[in-house]
């Protein structure tokens, strides 16, 4: 009885959740989450993607002057919060990186220290992905301390594959840190033709029952990326149920478990 009791309670605060309630009354098949990138220094588009009408992956950089602020505001409206955590590319400078930066000539020690002191900042954090980071991804000792890190913090990783060399989804597996993988980047050259001709490629994606992934950023084009997105989202809607990133994780949560 006290089950039974208990999971009213929580259906009943599952559905009467407006994103939940439209995807029940529609019972859609594929999930989409939509990861934006960059949040945490008052990056242009903030705002207007902060108040798009369904759940967002908000991915906040830390040590910045908008981190807090932003993962605050993300939270208060709804969207999941990730660490976007700087790390070393192939090419391109350090200075690039900001604050915290994880790099391949860093110490075991003072890599532990960053990713706990990055998680540490970024509040309501409950996963991880990479800003740049196509040399460090590909590096196995680096990325054993940043997933050891993420597991005992409970957090999962998102490997937005910025090289085809990531040891990520190895290491992942045999460290036991739930791993999800973007399938698509929105905004990888800043147009809106571009843009929308992503945003497209996506429609056509979610044509099966499958999990989808895609990210886009704030910044110099985030005001286009929030147009996009705009145009898209109610299309999106009739193909599938859009989601934060943890709800493509089974029993991720306690309310994951609950759901038949
Ligand atoms: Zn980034």
């Amino acid at each position: 009885m006290k089950i039974l009791f208990l999971t009213v309670i929580i259906m009943n605060a599952i559905w009467s959740h407006p994103y939940v309630e439209k995807a029940v009354a529609k019972s859609r098949h594929s999930e989409l989450a939509i990861v934006i990138d960059d949040f945490g220094n008052n990056m242009g588009g903030t705002e207007e993607m902060l108040n798009l009408p369904v759940p967002l992956t908000v991915a906040i950089m830390p040590f910045l002057p908008t981190t807090k602020e932003d993962a605050k505001l993300a939270h208060k409206k709804g969207h999941e919060v990730i660490v976007h955590i700087p790390m070393e590319p192939l090419r391109g400078k350090a200075s690039w990186l900001g604050p915290g930066a994880i790099t391949t000539n860093l110490s075991d020690k003072e890599i532990r220290k960053r990713i706990t002191r990055a998680i540490d900042d970024v509040p309501y954090a409950v996963g991880m992905n990479h800003h740049m980071g196509s040399k460090a991804t590909a590096d196995e000792r680096v990325m054993r301390i940043v997933l050891n890190v993420c597991r005992e913090k409970g957090l999962y990783y998102l490997d937005s594959r910025t090289t085809d060399k990531s040891v990520i989804p190895k290491l992942a597996n045999e460290i036991g840190v739930p791993y999800l993988e973007n399938e698509l980047f929105f905004d990888d050259i800043y147009t809106i033709s571009h843009m929308n001709k992503k945003a497209r490629e996506l429609e056509r994606l979610l044509n099966d029952d499958e999990n989808h992934i895609a990210i886009g950023h704030v910044g110099i084009a985030g005001k286009k990326m929030v147009q996009v997105l705009n145009e898209y989202i109610p299309v999106y809607q009739t193909e599938s149920t859009i989601v934060p990133l943890s709800e493509l994780i089974p029993s991720f949560d306690m309310i994951d478990k609950q759901v038949p």
